[in-house]
């Protein structure tokens, strides 16, 4: 049988393992940070009915520069954000493999600080950026003067802040990205992804787009939104570095499909976004019950929770998996991931865990 070995791969792709989060059919799936609420039926009705005569049209190419969806996507953001201050694909991830394809790729580097979301390393990779890491500070923040000190050391092209972070949940400052914009020569992209779980009146960094021209902000309709099917993500940023990613991006990459399904969803904008409140709630509930049991949860303004003083996190992994609870190796000695579900999901989840609890009475 061939083996990748024997295929004229490039070098820096050799030995290199793809994005991997375990794919398993099971009651209660929390490791991929879903929003694991079904979109509300008269949405889902609501987008049928566009997706239905968008495919009506589908002998012809979509809108190449998705005007009506950049023009919705700037009115949910609000800010005073103009429809050319917008960008949109397949996900965040495409979002942000198109800044690395117009501002990292071959001779450029590209900073985050670790731990951090495991496909901006493979990212760079695939763009033939050199993806360097720095550390953080105690209980995995990340001060404005650590996130500066890095970002003079290596001097990078493109400096990835994750606010909050995958996948220790840990909230960011706008002081520290205020500091890395003002000292960074490069690009500097804010990955927002899971902002709309933050405490509420937690200002997003689209605040201190006015006048940096190279800050981007990315967001995602993946979780949130609960639209992670639909591949959805999107940008915000100066029109100048937006219209760069025209230059990157393959013809039509938006279907025409996918565009009427994410104006269908942000027609329903309040209805799509309803299940916040109890998400947060349900994290809260999770950290405050994983710290009873004896855990070490982090600070979250996600919807998901980084854990330690786990002894053995596979075994709790399979252990848990055998109960039908898929949850989240990362990969951080002693430490596990999980994402907030339902109650019910959650309920699963923390009982499960007490077993393993290392206040066990
Ligand atoms: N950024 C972060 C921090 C993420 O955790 C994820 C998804 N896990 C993404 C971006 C990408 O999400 P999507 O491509 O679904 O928008």
């Amino acid at each position: 049988m061939t083996s990748l070995d024997d295929l004229p791969i490039r070098d820096d792709l050799r030995g290199r393992v793809p994005y991997g989060a375990p794919q398993q059919a099971v009651p209660v799936a929390l490791n991929v940070n879903e929003n694991t609420h079904p979109i509300p039926e008269d949405v889902a009705h609501d987008i049928v009915a566009r997706v239905a005569a968008a495919i009506l049209r589908l002998n012809r190419y979509p809108d190449r520069e998705f005007t009506e969806l950049r023009a919705a996507l700037a009115d949910y953001l609000g800010h005073e954000l103009a429809p050319e201050q917008l960008w949109a694909a397949n996900g965040s991830n495409e979002v942000l493999q198109h800044v690395l394809q117009a501002f990292g790729g071959p001779g450029r580097s590209a900073l985050g600080f670790a731990p951090t979301y495991s496909m901006y390393g493979l990212l760079a990779a695939g763009t033939g950026t050199e993806w360097i890491t720095a550390g953080r500070d105690d209980a995995f923040e990340l001060s404005p003067a650590t996130a500066v000190a890095a970002v003079r050391e290596h001097d990078p092209d493109v400096v990835l802040l994750c606010a909050p972070n995958n996948p220790t949940g840990t909230p960011l400052s706008l002081d520290t990205v205020r500091a890395v914009a003002d000292v960074a020569r490069g690009i500097v992209v804010v990955d927002e992804a899971y902002i709309e779980f933050a405490e509420p009146g937690t200002p997003s960094a689209l605040t201190l787009l006015g006048g940096r021209p190279r800050l981007l902000v990315s967001r995602t309709m993946s979780k949130a939104f609960a639209f992670a099917g639909a591949r959805v993500g999107y940008l915000a940023g100066d029109p100048a570095a937006v219209d760069a990613l025209r230059l990157v991006r393959l013809p039509y990459h938006l279907s025409a499909l996918t565009q009427a399904a994410a104006l269908g969803a942000l027609a329903h904008a309040d209805e799509m976004l309803a299940m916040v409140d109890e998400i947060r709630h349900q994290r809260e509930r999770i950290s405050i019950e994983l710290a009873r049991l004896g855990f070490d949860p982090y600070r979250s303004g996600a919807n998901f929770v980084l854990f330690g003083g786990v002894d053995d996190p596979h075994a709790v992994f399979q252990a848990l998996l055998e109960r039908g609870i898929l949850i989240r190796e990362i990969g951080i000695p002693g430490h596990l991931r999980v994402t907030a579900g339902t109650e019910a999901e959650t309920t699963a989840f923390l009982e499960a865990m007490a077993v393993f609890a290392p206040n066990r009475i």
